[in-house]
């Protein structure tokens, strides 16, 4: 399985489309592929695991701003930091999402 790809019509996401529009969605919501239109959503499991994997190092995140504190950053500029980091590895994780095709007939909005 290929990452941020339709698996339809192999249209790869770029990181910007991505953020656009399916990282925003939830994990039982589906959007249309920009480039076939046909249906799709994320794949539950796989998004299950990058949450974890993705959301682990929030818990660090105060150590990180400790850690910029004591190399004589102010705290603002700590947290800033250390909570700018998290957000661009969450990110980075999440780029590695897998989309499936949605359940149902793809041509169900026209009419039969
Ligand atoms: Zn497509």
């Amino acid at each position: 399985m290929k990452n941020r790809t339709c698996p339809n019509c192999d249209y790869k996401y770029s990181l910007k489309e991505y953020l656009k529009k399916p990282f925003w969605k939830g994990a039982f919501s589906h959007w249309k592929c920009v480039n076939c239109g046909r249906k799709l959503t994320t794949s539950i499991s796989r998004r299950w695991i990058l949450a974890v994997v993705g959301a682990a190092p929030a818990v660090l995140t105060p150590y990180l701003a400790e850690f910029l504190m004591s190399a004589e950053f102010s705290p603002l500029v700590s947290w800033v930091s250390a909570v700018i980091i998290f957000f661009v590895w969450a990110v980075a994780i999440f780029s590695l999402e897998v989309f499936v095709l949605s359940e149902g007939n793809p041509e169900e909005a026209g009419s039969q």
